[in-house]
């Protein structure tokens, strides 16, 4: 394990899946340098009276596994993947992909500066192009006023412009809706931008000479996104039942499916949240606001559409150039042909709205954990992680529904929740669930059957 401690620590963890749950333990927490105590927050997690400083009217505490997604190679640096999830096979699925990225050098990232946007409704506006011109005059003293973060100001972020838009028709009269766009540096910055709002409504009903109503934020962070990108050869594709080349082919028509059609897109975006979802409730993060964010985003042009983009590209294999140098023959077409390889290049972008401090980041004690297995330090990074770990997830996806179909891989992780459901428990539970897979009948009654013959 002395590899780990070095920089050069790779998160291409062969068969970390076949290690018991304490082997992994120890495995992370070298890889992350945690304490015996952040060890220990591993398993035993938040405390009952840690949940009630959390939320209200607390009566106990909701356990869910805590997983790692392993393999991870994003901008040529390693990362182990905390992941909570309820689902099973997200986990196996994202490592799983995340390997076949390292064929073509891992994932690329990038992210916007964490830009939020706070909202407020203007309502009873006597003249709204004279109130308009009134606000977008006032600009300056409106920024001014915003500025409610000295924390957040003196990390170089803070109110950054007022934007106005108009709305002259809706269900109950026109409308005015000012746009703070606010710069929340390494928090989500809901109250920070909500706080900031509620300071400048009543500076925007005198310029407007109307009524503020709502002063919120706006989920649909479309100033502060992250993308990823990955390269992938065909070859890394193939298996002995499938052609590389057929299968990147068939994940563009997947894809495509997704960018035309709601009810496919719908379900293809869901796929990539179960990734992202995973890492925001792993480090405290506000999955909700996450999901609203990336659907809105979705169907920013008026169809609800794949938040992702997958083609197949072709390019000259390397190594050919020599080859061509050396050789004093004239090419055929067929042999320029054979010298272009076909690669997949995928890319997802959305807004994600997520923080370092704040919230849950650092109230629940896993959170804080989960962010030093990442070695992650900025919002920024954390997103664009996020963003790496959601292209890995729909990558996953997509090749088992156009290779196997999705149920081949899933079954057989189902059908341990299949067997713990029918009362299995130890090692009953891999080897009844293993039955049920050889069988081809993951059903709960039948695992029934097994375990009672077991026991008769
Ligand atoms: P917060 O208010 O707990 O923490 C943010 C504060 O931390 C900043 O205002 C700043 O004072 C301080 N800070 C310290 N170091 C910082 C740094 N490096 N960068 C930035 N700020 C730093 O948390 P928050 O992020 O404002 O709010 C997140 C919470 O708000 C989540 O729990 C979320 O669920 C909740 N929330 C969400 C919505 C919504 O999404 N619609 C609405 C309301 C509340």
């Amino acid at each position: 394990m002395a590899n780990l401690a070095n920089h050069h620590r790779s998160s291409r963890l062969s068969g970390f899946y076949q290690k018991s749950v304490a082997e992994r333990a120890t495995i992370v927490a070298q890889w992350a340098h945690l304490t015996p105590a952040e060890q220990t927050i591993l398993t035993e997690s938040l405390t009952v009276a840690q949940a009630d400083k959390m939320v209200e009217n607390v009566v106990g505490r909701y356990s869910l596994p805590f997983g790692i997604g392993v393999n991870f190679l994003i901008n040529q640096r390693d990362y182990l993947i905390p992941m909570v999830i309820e689902e099973p096979s997200v986990v196996a699925a994202v490592s799983f992909a995340a390997r076949l990225a390292r064929a073509g050098d891992g994932f690329r990232t990038g992210s916007t500066d964490p830009v939020m946007i706070a909202q407020v409704q203007l309502l009873d506006i006597p003249d709204p192009d004279l109130a308009i011109s009134h606000i977008l005059a006032a600009k300056a003293e409106l920024l001014a006023l915003a500025d409610t973060s000295p924390t957040i100001r003196e990390l170089g972020g803070g109110p950054l412009a007022i934007e106005v838009r108009s709305f002259a028709q809706t269900p109950t009269g026109p409308m005015v809706i000012v746009h703070l766009l606010f710069d929340t540096r390494d928090a989500m910055g809901a109250n920070a931008i909500n706080t900031a709002a509620e300071t400048i409504a009543p500076t925007l009903e005198k310029l407007s000479g109307g009524r503020a109503l709502l002063r919120i934020l706006s989920n649909l962070t479309d100033q502060r996104r992250a993308w990823a990108e990955v390269t992938i050869p065909a070859e890394a594709f193939t298996t002995p039942d499938y052609s590389g080349t057929q299968v990147i082919a068939d994940i563009a028509h997947a894809n495509a499916f997704a960018v035309v059609d709601p009810y496919r897109a719908a379900t293809h975006n869901k796929g990539i949240l179960n990734g992202i979802d995973a890492v925001a409730l792993a480090t405290g993060n506000d999955w909700r606001a996450i999901e609203a964010g990336a659907h809105a985003y979705a169907a920013r042009d008026g169809q609800y559409r794949a938040l992702t983009t997958w083609e197949v590209r072709e390019i000259e294999r390397q190594g050919d150039k020599e080859t061509r140098r050396q050789s004093d023959q004239v090419d055929t077409q067929s042999k320029i042909e054979n010298r272009k390889s076909k690669i997949l290049f995928g890319r997802l972008e959305l807004p994600l709205s997520v923080g370092v401090v704040g919230g849950a980041t650092r109230s629940h004690p896993l959170a804080q954990v989960a962010l030093k297995i990442l070695g992650i330090q900025s919002a920024r990074e954390l997103s664009e992680v996020m963003a790496a770990v959601g292209l890995a997830q729909n990558l996953a996806a997509l090749r088992a529904l156009v290779t196997d179909g999705i149920q081949r891989g899933h079954m057989a992780l189902h059908a341990r929740q299949v067997a713990i459901a029918a009362g299995a428990s130890g090692q009953d539970v891999d080897s009844i669930a293993a039955q049920l897979v050889r069988e081809g009948q993951v059903r709960l009654e039948r695992a029934k059957e097994i375990l009672s013959k077991r026991y008769e």
